[in-house]
């Protein structure tokens, strides 16, 4: 059975919204859209008109970094959208289930409770270094399961699950659709799993710009799937999904001089990943810091909140991800820049007895 027989059955025949833009055609007047005539004052880029839904230089662009046919990439807002696009078009409110881990990213707990589906979490323990057993995550998967969403490398422990994701893939065929969310996977020494594309097609990948290409901001993301899951997700996306300015920004990002600035700078971050580890794993007040295929470190504290605090009186601000399950005692760290590092290690250090 093809995974798009697990979408709701009740969007079979889902007509999208007709925009004058998706329909391609081209003219130098274009009266179709009910846009302003004359640009804003001051704008030079034409923002008066609306955008391509999906523009095909993006697109280009984006299956050219990432490997694959542009076909395959659906470029949303964010990976944020995607996530909320696929439980949206898998999952029916009330009655199917979504499994993931616990703990990991927030936004599949959101968009599951936005939905009206259960979220099912298969905890990790930290004494194993968060480590998966996939048998027991299949354990959690039922009839009514759509979606597993996978992080990895997973935030915020930072664990690299790339070596489960085909197996997954496999056991899953036919039943649920694997989601793997590789929004850090540039920072974990090798390619991710599109490559693996073309042979499951109940497998999703998540990619963004937001994190290694410094695009936050933009909030430019992909998911990458078979060409009928990309189209099914298209159409029931926002018409315009992508504003002009952030289309413009990402491809600014890709053009090649760009992007190798961009790769020499995560050389120096993974470089300063592995020094402010070793630091902050001698520091007094802390008793472990889990190794991290991401731009983020998971230490435990013998006091969460004084860290915290002190961290914040040296003017740097972490992430308390101590309510996560089986994070009691956790701060995030991101891996800023070298003096970011150390004014956090300079912080952590002051009133610390040796
Ligand atoms: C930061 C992050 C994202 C990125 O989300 P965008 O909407 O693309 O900014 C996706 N997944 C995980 C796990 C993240 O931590």
């Amino acid at each position: 059975m093809s995974v798009l027989e697990r979408i709701r059955p009740d969007l079979a025949g889902f007509v999208p919204y007709a925009s004058a833009r998706r329909a391609g055609h081209r003219a130098g007047i274009r009266l179709d859209a009910n846009e302003a005539p004359w640009l804003q004052a001051g704008d030079g880029s034409g923002l008066n008109r609306y955008p391509s839904p999906q523009p095909s230089d993006l697109l280009a662009a984006l299956a050219g970094l990432y490997g694959v046919r542009a076909g395959q990439v659906y470029a949303g807002r964010g990976s944020d959208e995607a996530i909320d696009l696929l439980v949206r078009l898998f999952c029916r409110a009330g009655r199917d289930n979504v499994v993931t881990l616990a703990p990991t990213f927030g936004m599949y707990q959101v968009a599951a409770s936005l939905q009206g589906v259960a979220l099912r979490r298969l905890a990790l323990d930290p004494e194993q270094d968060f480590a998966l057993d996939p048998q027991r995550l299949l354990d959690l998967v039922d009839d009514d399961t759509r979606l597993v969403f996978l992080c990895s490398p997973n935030n915020p422990t930072g664990t690299d699950f790339h070596a489960r994701v085909e197996p997954l893939a496999r056991a899953l065929a036919g039943r649920a659709l694997l989601v793997v969310d590789e929004a850090y996977v540039e920072f974990a020494g090798h390619e991710g799993a599109a490559g693996l594309l073309d042979r499951h097609e109940n497998l999703a990948i998540l990619r963004t710009l937001s994190k290694l290409h410094a695009l936050a901001g933009a909030r430019v993301g992909a998911l990458l799937a078979a060409e009928p899951l990309v189209a099914r997700i298209a159409a029931i996306a926002a018409p315009y999904p992508l504003p002009a300015p952030s289309v413009a920004a990402a491809l600014a990002a890709l053009a090649p001089p760009a992007l190798a600035r961009t790769l020499a700078l995560r050389d120096g971050l993974l470089a300063e990943r592995e020094r402010l580890r070793a630091a902050l794993a001698a520091l007094p007040g802390i008793d472990r810091v889990w190794p991290s295929a991401g731009n983020f470190l998971l230490m435990r504290c013998h006091d969460a909140a004084a860290t915290f605090a002190r961290a914040l009186a040296g003017d740097v601000l972490l992430r308390d991800v101590s309510g996560q399950p089986g994070l009691a005692g956790c701060l995030r760290a991101s891996i800023g820049t070298r003096a970011d590092n150390g004014a956090l290690l300079a912080a952590l250090a002051v009133g610390v007895p040796a």
